[in-house]
């Protein structure tokens, strides 16, 4: 049975039109619904939070296994279909880290101000070595969408957003690593991009444009 066919006959039950988005993430959270919103999706999108769910353990060593681990955790504490998305920064310089650690990246799970600290004294060394040579950043957005708990098949879509890591902050946008992460070609940082223009180019954005297309 194709992925459309097992979607649609999900539908024809009342409570499968909602489906659960497993984060508790303000920032991920703000830019889902505005994606979601322009995608004109026949399903509502209920956070987790409003259903006190707690977040999963995230103990997958991939983007890809944390976010199948907490699509399936929201969905059987639910019983709804969820979503996921697992994401985060990679650095190659030093061996893509922060990368599925990015929010607990300083020890203090979503601090945002210290994981960015952290991540410039990690550079420094890097930057003293070779000081006119920017730092390649890559950011990955995992989405795991489960139609039940135990589903064999759940979609999974990612997308990449390649850009460069600052010595320092830059703009008041976005969320996490945002002020750290440059677009030559915009010449702006990640934080200095309106929502809109955000979601338009990003790794979410990507990912959600890509898990649409397979609905
Ligand atoms: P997760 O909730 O375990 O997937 O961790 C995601 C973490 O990755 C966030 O707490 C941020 O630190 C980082 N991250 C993911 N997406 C973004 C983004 O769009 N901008 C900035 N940081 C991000």
């Amino acid at each position: 049975m194709s992925i459309a066919a097992l979607l649609s006959e999900s539908a024809q039950n009342d409570t499968q039109n909602e489906w659960v988005l497993a984060s508790n993430n303000n920032g991920k959270l703000a830019e889902f619904k505005r994606l979601f919103a322009e995608a004109h999706l026949d399903v509502t999108i209920v956070p987790q939070g409003q259903l006190n769910i707690e977040d999963a353990i995230e103990d997958g060593l991939s983007f890809v296994e944390n976010a199948i681990i907490k699509a399936r955790h929201a969905s059987r504490i639910s019983g709804l279909p969820a979503i996921a998305d697992d994401s985060g920064l990679c650095v190659p310089v030093i061996g893509n880290a922060p990368g599925i650690y990015s929010a607990r990246y300083a020890g203090d799970h979503g601090n945002d101000e210290k994981n960015n600290a952290k991540l410039i004294k990690d550079l420094q060394p890097t930057r003293e070595q070779r000081p006119d040579t920017p730092i390649d950043g890559l950011f990955v957005c995992v989405l795991a969408m489960v139609r039940h708990a135990d589903d064999p098949l759940p979609i999974i879509a990612q997308g990449l957003w390649h850009g460069e890591i600052l010595e320092k902050p830059h703009g008041d946008g976005g969320f996490g690593y945002d002020p750290l992460f440059w677009l030559p070609d915009l010449q702006a940082t990640a934080a200095s991009l309106s929502a809109v223009d955000k979601n338009r180019v990003s790794h979410r954005g990507q990912a959600i444009q890509q898990l649409l297309a397979q609905l």
